[in-house]
């Protein structure tokens, strides 16, 4: 039997990641420190990794996939800006770790993911936690979610070697855009993408490590 720690336990290894993991280097978005401090990171964990929940890197979700360092979720959100009305899209649910954390800061999160198993025990997980308001969807991310567009942030959580241009034109005016690029030999950058009147606007952020996006996007 795995001796898992109890849940006061991985309350109090929470608070600490979040103290010392993510206020420490710089987030400082209240409403994102609070959501980190809420989620319960270590539901979303397959059981055999669950005493790794909390700890200061990725953790593996099944079927190749990772979900991504308590962190990068925390950065990558802060860099969304979203508010309480928001509209967002996440590509890759993964675990659907980082679509709670989206879920405690708006009512309006869409999420899509193209592995069938990750996707329907993500649809199950949320439903236990109670994420009843989150929308799911199984298919090709890359293509977003056009009857639900426009977004006022992306959030992208699979590597690609290019902005997937539906994604772009499914952004509302001053949307974010938040993925990471893969610009070749094993680099990957994080990039924020700005909707503006003018045009496009980018900024890139720093260097990360995902796993690579899948479906069309993969074909030049
Ligand atoms: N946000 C996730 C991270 C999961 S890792 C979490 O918190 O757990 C990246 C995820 O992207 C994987 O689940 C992978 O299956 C998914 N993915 C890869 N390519 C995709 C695509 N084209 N459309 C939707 N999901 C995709």
């Amino acid at each position: 039997m795995v001796d898992n720690p109890s849940e006061e336990k991985y309350e109090f290894l929470r608070h600490r990641m979040v103290t010392d993991q993510i206020e420490r280097r710089g987030v400082s978005d209240p409403q994102v420190l609070l959501a980190l401090r809420t989620v319960p990171r270590h539901h979303f964990v397959p059981e055999k990794y669950r005493s790794d929940s909390y700890k200061d890197g990725p953790v593996p979700i099944g079927s190749g996939q990772t979900i991504s360092q308590p962190y990068i979720v925390a950065s990558m959100t802060e860099q969304l800006e979203l508010s309480p009305d928001g509209k967002v899209l996440e590509i890759g649910s993964g675990c659907g770790y980082q679509t709670a954390v989206l879920a405690e800061i708006t009512n309006r999160v869409f999420s899509i993911e193209v592995v069938p198993e990750l996707y329907e025990r993500t649809r199950e997980t949320l439903r236990e936690m109670r994420y009843d308001h989150v929308r799911l969807k199984l298919g090709d991310g890359s293509l977003g979610w056009p009857e639900e567009a426009p977004f006022d942030g992306i959030i992208v959580t699979a590597a690609a070697p290019r902005v997937p241009d539906h994604l772009i034109d499914q952004l509302a005016l001053g949307g974010r855009l938040v993925y990471p690029l893969d610009s070749g030999y094993g680099h990957q950058e994080l990039l924020k993408v700005i909707k503006t009147p003018d045009g496009i606007e980018e900024h890139r952020l720093y260097e990360v490590r995902f796993v690579p996006m899948r479906g069309d996007i993969e074909r030049p």
